[in-house]
This record gives C-alpha cells, sequence and structure tokens, in this order.
C-alpha cells in the first residue's frame, strides 16, 4: 500500500451535544458538530485523498449526519494540515456567529469587543482535534510484530489500520490541562457565576437583562428570562446563523404531537377563527407578520396554564396575552379543539453493536479480510442506515424527529404513539444495511417535558449502557420518569420481547388487564425479594392466579376474540422466555412501564372522543 492511512477524530462530542436546555440546542449542537466533520472531509477532498469513512453525501445536510471521525488515504502524512484546517474551520463558524449576534444587539461597540474577547477565550480551544498516520515503515514493523506473535500475516490495510488506531488512543488519552484564565468582570468589578446551561465556564461577563432587552424583537426570544450563558453556549444558542435555519420543535411539541396534527383540522375547518388565533399569537411573539400556519407556533403557546404561569412571572408582558388565553378558552370550551394535555415524550438513543470489533484485526463478526474494499463497502452501508432511518422522519408529522443519524449512532425525540414503532426499526434495518450479524442495542427514556433535558439525556445514556451489558447485546432498555419520582427500567433482547412489551401496553390500553396488575405483580415481585434463586414455578403459578383475577374477559373477547384460559396461558408462555433471561425485577418493571404509556396515551384518547362528541 502507497498511500497513508490517516485516522482524524475531535472531542468533546458528548459534553457538547448533551448541555442542552431545549430540544432546538440540542438538534443545533449536533448539527454543528455534522457540520464541522462535512466541512472538513470537502477540504480533506480537495488535498489529493481517498476518504474510506464516513461517505461523502453530496448536499446531505438535513439529510445525514456525520460523525466526529474521518478514515481516509493521503500520499504524505497531512495530518498537521488537517489539524489546522479543522481550528480554522471552527474558527470561521464561532466568528461568524458572534459577529451576526453581536449585529442584533443595541449595546456600545465597547461592550461588544469586551463580549467577542472572552467568548473567544471560551471558543479557541474548547475542541481539541486528532490525526494520526502511519507510514511505510512504521507499518512494516508492525506487521513483522504481528506475524511474530500472533503468526498471521494481516492484510497491509488492517495493520496500518490497527496501528493507527492505538497511536491516536494513546494521543487521545494524554490530555493536556490547560487552565482558562478568565478574569473578566461586569457591572463595575462584578465576576461572572458559572453558565446556567452548561455550568462549565462563568457565563459572559456581560449584564445579561441588559443584552437580552437590547437584542433585536425577532431573535429576543433565543434567550430565556435568567440565562447567563458562556462563550461556547452562547454559539451553540445561535447556531442557526451558520446552518439552514431550520425551527426544530420544543419537546412540548413533540409531546404535543398529536394536537398539532389536529391544529392542521382546525385551521381547515374553523378558517376565520384561526386566522384571529394567529394574530394574536402573532401580536404575543411581537413577530412583524404572522406565521403560515398554527401549528409553525409552538404547543405551549396553545396551553392555557404555561400561558398564565407565564403571565404572573413575567410582570412586563404585553398586554396580548389575556386576549390569547381569552381565544383559546373559548375555542376550548367550545370544543373547536382539543387542548394539548400532553406532558410525556421519549428519547431514543442507540448504536451499533460491537462496533469496534468490526474494525478489529482478529474479528469474529467480520466474515472477510479487512482491506481497503471492506472498510469502504462498510462505510457505504453505514451511511445508508441512516439515510434510512432519516427517512422514517416526516415534516408534515410530529411524532417523530431524528436529531442525529450519522454512521451508527441515532438520537431521535417521539411522542408516545410512535416510539416504539420507530425503535422497532432500528434492529431490522440495521441487519438489512450491514449484514445479518450485525445488531444494534437501544436505551430508550421517557420523560417529563419539564424535566431538565440534559438529566434525561443523561438517563438515556444509562439506559442505552444497560442495554449493551446484556449478554449478546441486540437489545434495549425503557426506562419511565414520572414527575417527582425516581427512573424504572425494562430491559430485554429486541423481537419477541419488544412484542411482548407492545402486547402488554395494548392490554392495559385496551383494558383486557385491569391497571392493578402491576401493583398485583409488584406484589408478588416483593414477596421473593429476598431469595436468592429464583423460583420460577411458583411464580408462574401465583400469576396465573392473579390473571384469572384481573383479565376481563369481555374485553377480550371484544378486541382479541380470544378465550380468556387460552390468552392466559399464551401470555404466561411469553413471561416465562423473560423470566428465563433476566430476574423478576424486570418482570415488575415490564408491567410498570407498558402501564405507564398506556396510561399517558390512554387519557388522550379518552379526551379526544369527549372533544369530538
Ligand atoms: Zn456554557
Amino acid at each position: 500500500m502507497n498511500k497513508l492511512l490517516h485516522i482524524f477524530t475531535f472531542s468533546p462530542v458528548q459534553g457538547f451535544i448533551s448541555n442542552s436546555r431545549r430540544l432546538s440546542d440540542l438538534y443545533h449542537s449536533s448539527l454543528l458538530l455534522s457540520t464541522l466533520t462535512e466541512n472538513l472531509m470537502k477540504v480533506i477532498k480537495d488535498l489529493n485523498t481517498e476518504i474510506i469513512y464516513p461517505v461523502l453525501v453530496e448536499n446531505g445536510q438535513g439529510l445525514a449526519n456525520y460523525p466526529n471521525r474521518i478514515v481516509f488515504l493521503a500520499d504524505k502524512c497531512i495530518c498537521e494540515d488537517v489539524i489546522k484546517n479543522f481550528q480554522e474551520l471552527w474558527e470561521g463558524i464561532y466568528e461568524t456567529i458572534l459577529r451576526k449576534v453581536l449585529d442584533e444587539v443595541g449595546i456600545s461597540k465597547e461592550e461588544k469587543e469586551k463580549i467577542e474577547e472572552q467568548a473567544r477565550l471560551h471558543l479557541e480551544n474548547y475542541f481539541r482535534a486528532y490525526c494520526e498516520c502511519t507510514n511505510y515503515e512504521e507499518a512494516k514493523k508492525w506487521k513483522e510484530k504481528l506475524k511474530q506473535n500472533l503468526g498471521k500475516d494481516y492484510d497491509d490495510y488492517a495493520v496500518a489500520y490497527d496501528w493507527t488506531e492505538r497511536k491516536l488512543g494513546s494521543l487521545k488519552s494524554q490530555k493536556p490541562y490547560e487552565p482558562l484564565m478568565d478574569a473578566y468582570t461586569y457591572n463595575e468589578g462584578k465576576y461572572p457565576d458559572g453558565c446556567t446551561l452548561c455550568g462549565e465556564r462563568v457565563h459572559l461577563a456581560v449584564d445579561w437583562e441588559k443584552f437580552k432587552e437590547s437584542l433585536q424583537d425577532s431573535i429576543k426570544h433565543y434567550l430565556k428570562e435568567g440565562e447567563k450563558l458562556c462563550g461556547v453556549c452562547l454559539v451553540k444558542r445561535f447556531a442557526f446563523y451558520c446552518l439552514v435555519r431550520q425551527t426544530f420543535p420544543s419537546v412540548h411539541d413533540v409531546a404535543n404531537a398529536k394536537f398539532k396534527e389536529e391544529l392542521k383540522d382546525f385551521e381547515q375547518n374553523y378558517k376565520d377563527r384561526a386566522s384571529d388565533l394567529k394574530s394574536l399569537l402573532q401580536q404575543y411573539m411581537g413577530e412583524e407578520k404572522p406565521r403560515d400556519h398554527l401549528w409553525e407556533y409552538n404547543a405551549e403557546l396553545f396551553d392555557i396554564e404555561e400561558l398564565e404561569r407565564i403571565k404572573r412571572e413575567e410582570e412586563d408582558l404585553s398586554l396580548g396575552i389575556d386576549d390569547l388565553i381569552r381565544e383559546l378558552r373559548w375555542i376550548y370550551n367550545n370544543e373547536l379543539l382539543s387542548k394539548p394535555s400532553k406532558n410525556y415524550f421519549a428519547i431514543i438513543i442507540s448504536d451499533g453493536d460491537s462496533m469496534g470489533d468490526w474494525l478489529g484485526l482478529n474479528s469474529k463478526i467480520r466474515k472477510e479480510k479487512l482491506e481497503r474494499a471492506f472498510h469502504e463497502k462498510f462505510s457505504k452501508a453505514l451511511s445508508n442506515y441512516a439515510k434510512e432511518i432519516k427517512s422514517l422522519e416526516s415534516k408534515e408529522k410530529f411524532g417523530l424527529r431524528i436529531v442525529y443519524a450519522g454512521g451508527d449512532d441515532v438520537l431521535a425525540v417521539a411522542d408516545l404513539r410512535e416510539f416504539l414503532d420507530f425503535a422497532e426499526k432500528l434492529n431490522p434495518t440495521f441487519k438489512n444495511k450491514v449484514g445479518k450479524d450485525a445488531s444494534v442495542s437501544a436505551g430508550i427514556v421517557i420523560g417529563h417535558q419539564k424535566d431538565n433535558l440534559a438529566y434525561l439525556l443523561n438517563e438515556a445514556g444509562k439506559a442505552e449502557k444497560k442495554a449493551k451489558s446484556v449478554e449478546g447485546k441486540s437489545a434495549f432498555c425503557i426506562t419511565v420518569i414520572p414527575r417527582g419520582g425516581g427512573p424504572v427500567s425494562f430491559w430485554a433482547k429486541w423481537g419477541e420481547f419488544l412484542s411482548l412489551f407492545k402486547d402488554t401496553i395494548e392490554y392495559f390500553e385496551k383494558e383486557i388487564i385491569g391497571d392493578r396488575t402491576a401493583y398485583d405483580i409488584r406484589e408478588i415481585v416483593d414477596k421473593f425479594e429476598a431469595s436468592k434463586e429464583k423460583p420460577m414455578e411458583i411464580v408462574l403459578a401465583l400469576l396465573r392466579g392473579m390473571l384469572k383475577r384481573r383479565v376481563d374477559k369481555n374485553k377480550l373477547k371484544e378486541h382479541l376474540g380470544k378465550e380468556k384460559r387460552v390468552f392466559i396461558e399464551e401470555y404466561l408462555q411469553e413471561l416465562r422466555k423473560l423470566l428465563e433471561i433476566s430476574d423478576l425485577e424486570n418482570l415488575a418493571n415490564l408491567f410498570y412501564t407498558a402501564r405507564f404509556v398506556a396510561k399517558e396515551r390512554r387519557e388522550k384518547k379518552h379526551e379526544t372522543v369527549g372533544a369530538n362528541t
């Protein structure tokens, strides 16, 4: 092999993305990272190289995302060049965003300069970029060593890849600590506290109340009351200046996807009312003209309780809010529309199992030699997977939004009607694109729209870790976090157990099994808490007895057309399989989490029925 194999990567990625308060922060920060990689790939491509991973999709923005890693071949070592280019691209992005934000704020030139200076301090060394390559001599030596120690003659590509990975790994583990010398003050000598979004750096030394007030009306609402941001978080918040301007829904929007769809009908059926409501929303938002459609406004703007809370908290608000509340109340009272009453939504994160193994020297999964051709094929497969996942989202519907789909990594948000249908497609799609031995695992969190988003993302990460700890993986873990309560998780392998979960939700939803079932199972499980063994037969006998009491024979007949005895025995068979792979606690949690989802879905159904009759 004449060309030198290069691997480039940068960090931190997780921290940059997960310190998000809003869904749009999360979306924009991950899109910003993806754009950085995309732009760097374009630069690298022009340096007489061949990119192996990822696959550059023409006009790919919004279609697919890019990971923070590039593998390519070049005639000579261009590591330094690439790192320099990365830093310049990043600088270009944050300078543009800073300039555009500061253009929109009515403060003095001196104040702007001070903000810029301090923000640069936070931004210029934020990302650490790494690039390594393997030259001919190194590859030859390593190949010899592998041959001596493992007795195998590996392909040149595999040797170079392995050696470059090792070099990169050792480079990344040496993290030089550079303290940030940030001594800026504001309001005559006051030292700033921590940034309210990330808490990692101090906020910019500026009077934030004044700053928000001096912002142009059109972007004022991007800053929340009381927010004080550091340079990095300011750039994240206004990242849309550097991206194709796209609005991303709020968690409230996602939770109330059905409501937003109903807004379309409302607009159709009650044109005059809709037009009045649009002008009231425009007034309240302080926008120049109303938006084209009602569903372009966030769902929280239709939530009377939320509006009343804002009215209490923000005194200097325009009078428009009272008119808006009055109009909405009239619409709901006359049942032209049902209220946006949903509070829970799902976050789904997923990635490929044993991805390192696919490109490892002694891979058990890969059935062929690690050569360039294989790696290219693999990249293409991952790119196709991401594209297919992205295509599941539809702008017309609000119940599913893909925040990120790049390589094997997926991050999505969904409402409680759609999240399982989406999750169910991940593993089969991955197998279809990458290979039958390939699989993904996923962590799913169901949280309240008022919960801290960074907390929910962290819990989703924990759930994914739990799924990844399942033997042979190909698993999922669902964590439900009731408002004011602790997280409860149910985990299992995809396939029949996901069906078991879906079925159990359905039984609760259709009242085939009563709500009490979840508590009864908890009681049964608690009886055996102290015992080390899993007394399978006794537990199943207790479950049988309980189900006999709890299964509603009429509802069962009506919805599934089954005999009670047959239904119970079949159900017990499935529960037995679950008990074979997991403990009693997991069984209790299956019923808890399924009932939770059913309950949250059901209320909606009842309301809709109520509103239409
Ligand atoms: Zn910050």
